[in-house]
């Protein structure tokens, strides 16, 4: 069946895979969803976007992202309020991140009119997926890379742009073990660190894979030139509670990925009157702070982990354990509050919720 609306041509699935997936059940990016938008950028112009059923691509081997990696992703989630109804959560704060990583990495900007109403139409087409138990969402990701056959070395000057959607549980069910990385780095200031580039995932894999192997779960990453002052964490920004205050590195020096869910927390915070520090710090002052019994919580933020406590944060040979979940206030508090706005049981007083 094809219907076309005013921006989307539709085809529709014939037969829905709904009943393959375990909805009550479900784990964190296995399944997708019955629909998929695709857009064509060519000629300095988006195409008709067109949405259709979620299928394998054909791309010639010589397809330039596959070689020299201008790629670029979202992520962001929907969810279901009490009434069975799908909300958005601040897809408009994703749409212009997109384009700041668009622009610095030589891609078009992606228009509104596709990006959001892509979304909206497609959490409405496949509305059914999205998942009700707590910790569960749709997980949406929109993705942008270089389509020209051409093998020489040039910014591109064809593109696609896609959106998938998958029925996601819980990305972190327990409380992580945390390694601060002083060897390898993930940004520099100039470099692409602010960006949802592909290529700062592709270069975090070893360093990664090295951690794991010994028992941690992810890497805080320290910044480029001393290894001193700590960034941000795999696909996470990161908060310490020291005494009263609440302190994350500054996203200034363009090596920090700007998150929505880092700015939700700080507005949720500074409207409760906690005193929320964005600016440089060191490890040497964490681990003052842990041997004086000031660290009090630690914990990611990330559309994916929600907010993800830290139970041990570990540089050289200090192993910093934090106090029992129990006794965290700012942590607890904040992923309560962070889900009642998403999942529509409290008043969104900020605009970040969008119907489709
Ligand atoms: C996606 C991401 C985050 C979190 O951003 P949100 O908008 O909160 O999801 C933080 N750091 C990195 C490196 C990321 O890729």
């Amino acid at each position: 069946m094809s219907v076309s609306t005013a921006e989307f041509v539709v085809n529709k699935v014939e037969n829905s895979r709904i009943n393959e997936v375990d909805l009550a059940n479900v784990q964190f990016g296995k399944n997708y969803s019955d629909h998929m938008l695709v857009a064509y950028y060519e000629d300095g112009a988006w195409k008709q976007p067109e949405i259709m059923p979620y299928n394998n691509l054909s791309l010639s081997p010589a397809t330039t992202f596959m070689h020299y990696g201008q790629a670029i992703f979202e992520g962001i989630k929907a969810y279901k309020d009490p009434n069975g109804n799908p909300l958005i959560f601040r897809p408009y704060d994703n749409w212009k991140r997109m384009n700041r990583s668009a622009h610095r990495m030589a891609m078009p900007d992606v228009p509104m009119e596709i990006f959001v109403e892509g979304i909206k139409t497609l959490v409405q087409l496949d509305r059914d997926w999205i998942p009700t138990g707590e910790d569960t969402s749709l997980y949406i990701r929109p993705f942008m890379f270089a389509v020209d056959e051409f093998i020489g070395v040039r910014p591109a000057e064809k593109f696609m742009f896609i959106i998938i959607t998958s029925p996601a549980g819980p990305y972190y069910n327990k409380p992580v073990s945390i390694f601060v990385q002083d060897q390898y780095v993930r940004a520099f200031p100039g470099g692409i660190g602010y960006t949802k580039a592909a290529g700062n995932y592709g270069m975090s894999m070893y360093p990664t894979m090295k951690i794991k192997e010994k028992g941690y779960d992810q890497i805080l990453w320290t910044d480029g030139f001393e290894h001193k002052y700590v960034q941000e964490i795999g696909t996470m920004n990161v908060f310490f509670v020291i005494g009263d205050k609440v302190i994350t590195p500054d996203i200034n020096q363009d090596t920090i990925l700007a998150g929505v869910t880092r700015d939700s927390v700080i507005t949720l915070l500074q409207e409760k009157g906690v005193v929320v520090e964005e600016r440089n710090i060191s490890i040497n002052e964490i681990q003052d702070a842990h041997h004086a019994g000031m660290l009090k919580e630690a914990f990611g933020t990330g559309t994916a982990a929600s907010i993800a406590p830290i139970y041990a944060l570990t540089y050289h040979d200090d192993k910093m354990e934090l106090p029992p979940l129990e006794k965290w206030d700012v942590a607890n508090w904040l992923k309560k509050e962070l889900s009642d706005i998403r999942y529509g049981r409290k008043e969104d007083t900020h605009n970040w919720i969008v119907r489709p």
